[in-house]
């Protein structure tokens, strides 16, 4: 789609783009073509010092922590409307590197700017006068301040490479934080598309800087004693390792992590229906969104009629290029991650799980990249590991269960707590299921975050909660001043 030579980009840092300081460099794979079309640089720890010292300075000098956030509102309206004048650029580029349908990422410029009116719209919160009574003495009152925590550290992933930093940038930049964004290697080209944005939005220099490295050259981004706090999507294994960093430094942090959501099948559900909401549902993105229900639970009485449901809806949803405007599954968004999704199929296989379609493999009507055919395994026990790990692609398990309670009981034996849902006609007993549920969101007939609702992982899907105005408190710091009236 473009040359090399376009694609090769440097870090954004104090509002212009500057040549890394080290002369390693990161490849930008397309997942389709398996062709090298891009490179960026892999920063060493110059590069985050530089980062790190324009997003303190701009915290500290540039006024935008102390124009308030109706000041800097307007600054996120205007990014946001930048933003959505580059959409097809950007959905261009993330399907170039994670080869996400381009019907999905023509969505990611308008989910962004929606993310980025929704806080801006907070202002009032954030710049409220909040003056509280001392209960039993009139003569006293507090009032309490909110204010901004400092230099944001904000680490992505490459499944959703755009949207999953603009859940944590647009309440950073409500609550007054200045940023160092590190996308995922796989992902960090698109990101040049909010840099170009917010330049011509003409957020201050140094509010949002970017930088591309890796992993090490990362945790020493999040150990940086300029570092204020620290926001991270990605999997439980590395979400642990950073969480006992921020421990020891005793320093603020935000985990989004994996997830082996279920989704509850009922007996009166309409599985037709069930069927239709099964790709946005459970394969969202190619089974590479964190909240997916990967686990779907069936009744005994039903269980093959289930099964049946599933294998139909994957075996008719189009697979292969996913510029075409008709596909649906893309490949898998990198080698190492197609290779990971082979190696749980055959794990399930060996496991004694039934293939009830796919079963591993590149489709037969593709000749490159890094597909893998969508496989449903049937005639799956909660205990097996491709029920209790999360496999990042194509690959569902169906579940047997007995009644509401055991459904309740098999979607809570999981190490996981993201999302989940429950499909049935009786809405309201569907309700007081999704109580019972151990995770943080929970859909009725479908399933969708909201902005403006708390999303987060609950045991090891995470700490802390994202989007809504929760978000703003893990960018804020309180503050009590006690006066006398
Ligand atoms: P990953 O943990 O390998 O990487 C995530 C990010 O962390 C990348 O930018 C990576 O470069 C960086 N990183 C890796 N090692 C690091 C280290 N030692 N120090 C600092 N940074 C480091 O995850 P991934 O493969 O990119 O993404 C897939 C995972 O993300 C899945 O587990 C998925 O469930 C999870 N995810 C969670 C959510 C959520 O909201 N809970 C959303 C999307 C994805």
């Amino acid at each position: 789609m473009t040359t090399l030579e376009e694609y090769h980009s440097d870090n954004f840092i104090d509002g212009g783009w500057v040549a890394s300081n080290s002369t390693d460099h990161i490849d930008v794979t397309d997942p389709t073509s398996e062709e090298i079309w891009g490179q960026v640089p892999s920063s060493n720890l110059v590069d985050i010092d530089a980062a790190v010292g324009a997003a303190s300075r701009a915290f500290h000098g540039s006024g935008w922590s102390d124009i308030g956030a109706a000041g800097r509102a307007v600054y996120m309206v205007r990014l946001a409307d930048e933003l959505e004048t580059r959409a097809d650029r950007m959905a261009a580029i993330i399907t170039s590197e994670n080869g996400t349908a381009i019907t999905e990422t023509l969505l990611a410029a308008g989910h962004a700017a929606r993310m980025l009116r929704y806080y801006a719209g907070l202002a009032s919160l954030v710049d409220q006068d909040d003056e509280r009574p001392f209960p039993g003495n009139d003569a006293l009152y507090t009032q309490v301040l909110r204010q901004p925590r400092g230099v944001a550290a904000l680490i992505a992933p490459w499944n959703f490479p755009v949207a999953l930093v603009m859940v944590k940038l647009a309440p950073a930049l409500i609550a007054g934080c200045t940023v160092v964004i590190k996308p995922a290697s796989e992902t960090p080209l698109d990101l040049r598309v909010l840099m170009e944005a917010a330049t011509a939005a003409g957020i201050p220099p140094g509010v949002i800087n970017l930088v591309t490295c890796g992993n090490d050259v990362a945790g020493a981004l999040v150990e940086h004693p300029l570092v204020a706090k620290v926001a991270f999507t990605g999997s439980t294994e590395v979400g642990r390792m950073l969480a006992e960093k921020c421990g020891r430094l005793l320093r603020p942090v935000t985990l989004e992590l994996g997830g082996k959501s279920a989704s509850i099948v009922m007996e009166d559900a309409n599985l037709d229906y069930f069927a239709s909401m099964v790709n946005r549902t459970c394969l969202r993105n190619t089974g590479q969104t964190c909240y997916n229900s990967t686990r779907i639970l069936a009744p005994r009485s039903i269980y093959d009629e289930v099964v049946d449901a599933v294998v139909g809806i994957v075996e008719a949803t189009p697979i292969g290029d996913p510029f075409d405007p008709a596909t649906v599954y893309g490949p898998s968004a990198s080698a190492k991650q197609r290779d990971r999704v082979e190696s749980y199929i055959k794990i399930g296989i060996e496991e004694g799980a039934r293939v009830a379609v796919g079963g591993g493999g590149r489709p037969d009507h593709l000749d490159r990249g890094y597909f893998v055919r969508p496989t449903v395994f049937a005639g799956v026990s909660n205990e097996m590991r491709i029920a209790r790990e999360e496999i990042f692609g194509p690959v569902l398990v169906v579940i047997p269960f007995d009644d509401a309670n055991d459904a309740i009981r098999i979607s809570n034996d999981s190490p996981f707590g993201l999302g989940g849902s429950i499909f049935t006609e009786d809405v309201d007993a569907a309700a007081a299921m999704a109580a019972r549920l151990e995770t943080g969101s929970v859909g009725i007939n479908f399933y969708g975050s909201n902005q403006a609702a708390p999303f987060g992982g609950w045991k090891d899907s995470g700490i802390g909660m994202e989007y809504g105005p929760e978000a703003i408190n893990a960018y804020s710091r309180m503050k009590s001043i006690h006066r006398q009236r």
